[in-house]
């Protein structure tokens, strides 16, 4: 454990841009190469717009990050939170720590993002990309960015973690989010065996699809369990998805950034009826 504390305690920040961008230049191989769709689409010009929001979420993040390493200073010398309470190995201490940063800073925001409108306006962007692949995983607003900052910082508080937990979770996050976002074909074996532990593409497209009620469904990052704990996980054959958002699929308003930046602030609009319940 301890090389694992020590190199996340003093993570180096160069080492923090590098899993990013080698994750995306990975992925984005791994999709070149094996897609599920074969989308008719620029890859590069579709990649700059969410290069757009990931580097607006970074900015965001790295202007806010001393909030979050206070936190963390706090809850360590205060011994405050869900795992400086509870004595246990060290092993299950990052456990316990990085699933319980997954639940909150990932998951909840997420859920909560789906049910509240006006929280829903921002996220929507991140819903409106029509073409789904390893580039829309920070694809976010950056006044979402903040929100899920905000949660992040109470996720560090309430379980109590340390900053090399935070960074060890961090890293996980980013290279999940990329993960589960990409357009690549896996074999359904694998795919069967990695989602009883994580996010799977094959789980988390279905989150992208166009029609509701697929678009309130496996809203997890890292584990798949908070989905089948609290009965959001669906199964839906992939090769069927739309992806998009019903109310929002006009050319400016899931590739132009001007326009985007503005839906929060235009009026709400609700997810059309459907007369059946489409299965997919
Ligand atoms: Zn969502």
């Amino acid at each position: 454990m301890d090389p694992i504390i020590e190199y996340f305690t003093d993570m180096n920040p160069a080492h923090r841009s590098l899993i990013l961008v080698g994750g995306l230049t990975m992925f984005w191989m791994i999709e070149s190469a094996v897609p599920l769709f074969s989308f008719r689409y620029n890859k590069w010009r579709h990649a700059l717009t969410n290069i757009f929001f990931t580097l607006t979420t970074i900015i965001v993040n790295f202007t806010m990050a001393f909030i979050l390493v206070q936190a963390s200073f706090w809850v360590v010398e205060n011994n405050f939170g869900i795992i400086q309470w509870i004595p246990m190995p060290m092993w299950l201490y990052a456990l316990v720590g990085l699933l319980l940063l997954d639940l909150i800073g990932a998951w909840l925001v997420h859920f909560v993002e789906h049910k509240v409108k006006w929280m829903w306006q921002f996220h929507l962007i991140h819903h409106t990309d029509q073409h789904v692949d390893t580039t829309t995983a920070n694809r976010h607003h950056p006044g979402e960015s903040v929100f899920r900052f905000v949660f992040t910082t109470m996720a560090v508080i309430i379980v109590g973690t340390p900053m090399w937990i935070v960074f060890l979770y961090q890293t996980l996050s980013v290279v999940l989010t990329q993960f589960n976002h990409s357009n690549v074909k896996m074999p359904a074996w694998l795919d069967n065996a990695l989602v009883l532990v994580i996010c799977t593409p094959n789980m988390h497209r279905v989150h992208h699809h166009y029609r509701m009620p697929y678009t309130d469904s496996n809203y997890g990052n890292i584990f798949s369990f908070w989905d089948r704990l609290f009965g959001t996980y669906v199964v839906a054959e992939n090769e069927k998805l739309v992806y998009g958002v019903d109310t929002h699929m006009s050319k400016e308003e899931t590739q132009d950034i001007v326009t985007m930046l503005k839906i929060p602030f235009r009026k709400y609009r609700p997810h059309h009826d459907y007369d059946k319940e489409e299965v997919l």
